[in-house]
């Protein structure tokens, strides 16, 4: 416990997170009812709208670059007041500052992002392992990170600003150019950069494009929110008409320990969060999955262990073990990996099914907890 006890205690303050502006004429991100309000406002209709939302987002990243106007010149029976209003808009993802492919495991690539205001956060890409031709994305939600956990790296330089819904979801457009003909992305997952509920407006609005099949088209049981518990934002997400998978990082079973390790469980402790998640509608045969990040001699205990059954009684939970990946000078230790198996073991004794996840790609520094942009300088 001591290594954690200098660790900052005051409770992470919660105002508003300072927003990327979205640009008026950018239609990235733009959810498709609001995409049709748009186009409508400019004269057209609603049929227009889809054919040019879907051309927006099958076009590739040169395609895209063309223009709104040149990508809306092969679709026929556009109004001429439309058109004119086409050369205002924008579709732009952000550059490629940096990109990094996995030696070890070369179905991992890591893409820097850099924003025209200068803001930089990355993106993952997996060659899915079971399932040929699929890859999972694991985006960024703000750049940077106001959540402070002690073992996480992107949370050491603050939060820069959140992302906007075109920077979320335009992360699969730029991603996608990597991926062969043929194979598609499939999964998204919220795990990269950021709390994606302390930057609610635009994860919602990003859910809608990545979920529409005139947008992204993938499927909403494949798209994944990963929160620290943020109950508000958990409340919110509960209403959202995309029914997306949830995982969120426990970490611990006591509030003593939590409140050091997720520092925003002084605000919103666990007993308020796992109230508010029995209350979560989850669809049949659908679960939550329970982030355990293992830190030796912190939270592996025998007793740790055998405390998450009980605790997570009375929901559909799936506890998956994520060995910490050091961070240099966060000062844990990652558990070894017989110390993992015997922890697993034990937490499924307690009585909740049990994962134990393998990060991919530490070699360049794409594994859980090891994406931040501050040491990330293009090279
Ligand atoms: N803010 C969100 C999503 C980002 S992190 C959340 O907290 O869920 C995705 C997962 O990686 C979280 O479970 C996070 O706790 C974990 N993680 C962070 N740093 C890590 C590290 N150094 N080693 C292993 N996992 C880490």
């Amino acid at each position: 416990m001591s290594r954690i006890s200098a660790i900052d205690s005051r409770p992470p303050v919660l105002g508003p997170s300072p927003s990327g502006t979205p640009e008026g004429c950018e239609l990235l991100g733009l959810p498709p009812a609001a995409f049709i309000e748009r186009v409508r406002d400019a004269g057209g209709g609603e049929l227009h709208a889809r054919k040019l939302l879907r051309r927006l987002y099958r076009a590739n990243e040169a395609e895209r670059r063309a223009g709104v106007e040149t990508l809306a010149a092969g679709i026929p029976g556009l109004p001429n007041r439309l058109l004119a209003r086409l050369r205002d808009w924008r579709a732009e993802t952000p550059r490629v500052a940096r990109r990094q492919v996995s030696a070890a495991d070369p179905g991992t690539v890591k893409l820097l992002l850099e924003s025209a205001d200068g803001a930089t956060f990355e993106t993952v890409l997996f060659r899915n392992r079971r399932a040929a031709g699929r890859w999972s994305l694991c985006v960024s939600t703000q750049a940077g990170c106001r959540m402070a956990c002690p073992f996480c790296a992107t949370g050491r330089a603050g939060l820069k600003r959140n992302l906007t819904a075109a920077e979320i979801a335009g992360q699969l457009l730029v991603a996608r150019e990597e991926v062969p003909a043929g194979e598609r992305i499939a999964n998204v997952v919220a795990m990269g950069m950021g709390e994606p509920l302390d930057n609610l407006p635009a994860t919602l609005d990003a859910i809608e494009v990545l979920n529409s099949s005139d947008c992204l088209g993938v499927a909403a049981d494949r798209i994944v929110i990963s929160t620290c518990g943020h109950v508000p934002g958990l409340e919110r997400l509960a209403r959202h008409p995309v029914p997306v998978g949830l995982a969120v990082s426990l970490h611990a079973s006591t509030d003593a320990l939590r409140d050091r390790l997720v520092p925003l469980n002084r605000r919103y402790p666990l007993a308020r969060l796992l109230a508010t998640l029995k209350r979560h509608p989850l669809k049949t045969g659908k679960w939550i999955c329970f982030e355990y990040i293992l830190l030796k001699g912190v939270n592996d205990s025998d007793r740790d262990a055998a405390a998450l059954g009980p605790l997570l009684e009375g929901l559909r939970a799936l506890v998956q073990i994520i060995p910490y990946n050091p961070i240099e000078g966060a000062g844990f230790e990652p558990p070894t990996a017989a110390g993992a198996r015997e922890f697993a073991a034990r937490v499924r004794d307690s009585g909740v099914p049990v994962a134990l996840r393998r990060s991919r790609g530490p070699d360049i520094d794409a594994a859980c907890g090891q994406l931040r942009a501050a040491d990330s300088a293009p090279d």
